[in-house]
């Protein structure tokens, strides 16, 4: 037998991927006004970012990493251990420990490698990381990352972590779940989660990347909101997201953190943070904290919004958090829907397998504190013109070329 050629493969994947109108293509945003993108020479108002805040083009933001960088550069140089640690990423740290009420914080170039370091920082082989199925892919690459067995509970079922963890007795455990998840906006059952972490000397995980600065009082998030102390669970809040910048933070006890930035390979082989960034998102940290209006905004938005939907039969899944999917079902159906309304000038990319699993395509709206109620009123009008449209046959002819996530 001969070797399969590579270039071959990958020829034939793409080819597949087409044929299956699977392709993924990348949109160039050449200007942003908040919610407002310019793609492709028209402003079309997005409902898919992350930015639930508002807080990526914030003044105070813009205004600290550009003073910063000023000061200090626009890269950090080396790596935590050697020279790149700075006191900007010191001062934001710390903010975020005081922030969660934790002991320790520690940062990370993003949410990816924080997932990637913790698991395979924390277990071995002879260990076992019991997940949500519907778990983040970088937790998943992290437990597969760190060698340990990987066992998957249906989502949101804390008995089924409980009989996961049973079958295997020996050996450290560690119970991860998104706080709130990424693509359905439900958010984790974390105290039930956190009982049975505790009856099987398991730590829990909360991967609370949508959750930091948008749930519960002060934005603390998901861990926080449920009750759960400190010394309870040990947490990951991206600064990618609400916080509107770049990189992430591990926070948890003086031990587990320490060991982190002593011994997990992706903490120590990476370069830090460029320390103008760390100084932004301490800028943003103070803002989300004390901004009460930002959530408060953000909630009635998401009620208006749902009321709104619900009132015209636009079918939503439960989801009290920024993200409100609408399910499509179908691929096509979730791609003729995106280009309907993209012609109505909003940006809503379709969600589609592998991020979610088959025949689950998805348009996954997203809400911001920057959106007002009369744009968020015109998107419901554009749901419901677009599934009616979309009904009738638009958009069902090639069209989909046009706007495809
Ligand atoms: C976005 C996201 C990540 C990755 O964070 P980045 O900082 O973007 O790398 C991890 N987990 C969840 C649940 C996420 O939504």
């Amino acid at each position: 037998m001969s070797r399969p050629r590579l270039t071959d493969r990958i020829l034939a994947a793409r080819v597949q991927r087409t044929l299956q109108g699977r392709e993924r293509q990348r949109r160039t945003v050449t200007r942003r006004d908040g919610v407002r993108y310019e793609v492709d020479g028209r402003w079309l108002t997005n409902f898919s970012g992350n930015d639930y805040l508002g807080l990526a083009q914030h003044f105070a933001v813009v205004d600290a990493l550009q003073s910063a960088a000023g000061r200090d550069g626009a890269g950090s140089g080396a790596s935590h251990l050697v020279c790149g640690h700075h006191a900007a990423h010191e001062a934001l740290e710390k903010e975020i420990a005081d922030w969660l009420g934790a002991p320790r914080a520690l940062l990370f170039g993003s949410g990816y490698l924080a997932n990637l370091a913790v698991l395979q920082g924390l277990l071995g082989e002879d260990d076992v990381c019991v997940q949500d199925r519907l778990n983040h892919a970088s937790l998943i690459d992290a437990a597969r990352l760190s060698g340990c067995k990987l066992r998957r509970y249906p989502h949101n079922d804390a008995e089924g972590a409980l009989r996961q963890l049973r079958t295997v007795p020996d050996g450290a455990a560690i119970v991860a779940t998104d706080g709130v998840f990424s693509m359905d906006g439900d958010v984790a059952p974390l105290r039930e989660l956190s009982l049975v972490a505790k009856v099987q000397h398991a730590l829990l995980y909360v991967d609370d990347a949508h959750g930091i600065g948008v749930v519960g009082a002060e934005g603390r998030g998901c861990a926080v909101d449920a009750g759960l102390a400190p010394g309870d669970v040990l947490q990951l809040a991206t600064l990618g997201k609400a916080l509107g910048g770049y990189g992430a933070c591990v926070v948890g006890s003086e031990d587990i953190i320490g060991h982190l930035a002593e011994t997990a390979r992706p903490y120590i082989y990476t370069t830090a943070l460029p320390p103008a960034q760390a100084a932004a998102t301490l800028a943003a940290v103070k803002l989300a904290r004390r901004d009460h209006w930002r959530r408060e905004k953000l909630q009635n938005l998401i009620g208006h919004f749902r009321q709104n939907a619900q009132f015209r039969g636009l079918q939503l899944l439960p989801s009290t958090t920024p993200i409100q999917p609408l399910m499509c079902g179908e691929e096509k159906r979730a791609l003729a829907l995106t280009t309907a309304l993209e012609a109505q000038g909003f940006w809503v990319p379709a969600i589609r397998p592998p991020t979610v699993p088959d025949g689950k395509a998805r348009l996954r709206i997203t809400l911001s504190s920057l959106h007002t109620q009369a744009e968020v009123d015109a998107l419901v009008d554009a749901l419901s013109w677009a599934r009616d449209a979309v009904e009738m046959g638009y958009g069902n002819a090639g069209a989909s070329g046009a706007a495809v996530a």
